[in-house]
């Protein structure tokens, strides 16, 4: 099989879809391996480390080209169209329910589509896991950084000091995210509860968190209460397949601390906060009613070098069932099929022909 990685055109995007040591276990395997000039310089891999893993480092068109089985990070491009066949297998985040030109280039071209996103296993959802869990991280790292007055903040040290209080974290939803954001917040010894509506993840958060950090389950009251005492509320819930709930309402904001910081990090579902917008890494708060909002869409972007190792890590097992056959690879786990969103011109995916009904 040939394997390609282009390098990713979207604006800020600087995450590669496969590590050189990827591209060694796919030679290994009998496979070729092509990489695009650049495609891991922003993620910390140069050309010679492809090179010398046995991958052959080429041009854009000559990636596409030559590929039969392309695995990038982001949806393909408008630009990207046009390189589409129906000889080629593509592996990656596409989104496609929320993008109607993808899903008409992919149906016309006849590509077969694999979606990092919905392939499942189990409850979880293995390749978005690892961008949530940075983005938990992110979330506890950025709120003590904006809590300081040289970033405008209010002037807290996250964690206090012996005879000083901590600062207090609400998180709301203690999944992938919530998880990870708890245990950076209470690594800074801040003061940590995590709020979750189900019973069964409560129980199992008890556990894992154990002393490390309060956790309640939500309802109207304690969410009211929990965030009047908070001087940083994360929000992280999510869903599935639907808009994040609005759990703290506009009117909230007049209850809470007025140099309160709100991260809402479910923001790439609409938000979890009423008063919420998405904003970029360029100029990532913004005040209403006094209160700062955090809502960068894309945390991990800010983080390649990890993001890209934790991506491929996931995903590059994957990969290699693929290379050996996606057709077989797909029909041998019904979980990994979950991933196939269209194939020989029709939808495969039934979020998706929900989406787009008109589309065959
Ligand atoms: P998850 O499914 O692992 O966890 C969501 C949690 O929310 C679950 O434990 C669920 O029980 C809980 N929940 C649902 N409704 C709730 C409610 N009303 N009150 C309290 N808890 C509730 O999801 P995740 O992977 O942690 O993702 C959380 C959000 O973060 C998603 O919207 C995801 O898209 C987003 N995300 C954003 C970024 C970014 O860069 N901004 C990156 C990764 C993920």
């Amino acid at each position: 099989m040939r394997v390609a990685v282009p390098r990713e055109i979207k604006p800020a995007e600087q995450r590669v879809g496969l590590v050189p040591a990827g591209a060694t276990q796919l030679v290994r395997d009998g496979h070729e391996v092509f990489v695009e000039t650049g495609a891991g310089e922003g993620s910390g891999f140069g050309d010679d480390a492809y090179t010398a893993a046995g991958a052959e480092v080429v041009d854009r068109t000559t990636v596409w080209e030559r590929a039969e089985l392309l695995v990038k990070v982001k949806e393909p491009a408008a630009e990207e169209y046009g390189f589409l066949r129906p000889d080629l297998t593509l592996f990656a985040y596409l989104h496609l329910a929320a993008d109607r030109p993808l899903t008409e280039a992919l149906l016309a071209a006849g590509t077969t589509a694999v979606a990092f996103e919905t392939v499942r296993a189990g409850r979880i959802l293995p390749l978005l896991q690892p961008m949530s869990e940075i983005a938990g991280r992110l979330a506890a790292q950025s709120a003590a950084h904006h809590l300081q007055s040289n970033a405008g903040g209010p002037g807290l040290l996250m964690g206090g000091v012996p005879g000083v209080a901590a600062a207090k974290v609400v998180v709301i939803g203690g999944g992938a995210v919530g998880t990870q954001a708890a245990l950076m917040a209470s690594g800074l010894m801040a003061d940590v509860t995590v709020l979750d509506a189900n019973g069964a993840r409560i129980r199992e958060l008890t556990d894992l968190l154990g002393h490390r950090a309060r956790v309640l389950m939500s309802d109207e009251h304690v969410l009211e209460d929990e965030i009047s005492g908070a001087d940083v509320v994360i929000g992280a819930v999510l869903v599935p397949g639907a808009a994040a709930p609005k759990l703290v309402r506009r009117e909230h904001l007049g209850i809470l601390h007025d140099h309160a910081l709100l991260v809402d990090v479910a923001i790439d579902q609409g938000g979890c906060f009423e008063t919420s917008r998405p904003t970029t890494y360029d100029d990532p708060t913004f005040e209403v009613d006094g209160i700062t909002h955090y809502c960068v869409a894309n945390m991990p972007g800010a983080v390649p070098r990890t993001a890209t190792r934790a991506l491929a890590n996931a995903t590059t097992p994957y990969l290699r069932r693929l290379a050996r056959g996606p057709e077989q690879a797909l029909a041998a786990d019904p979980e990994f099929a979950a991933g196939l969103n269209t194939a020989a011109g029709r939808i495969r995916h039934a979020g998706v022909a929900q989406a787009f009904a008109d589309l065959p």
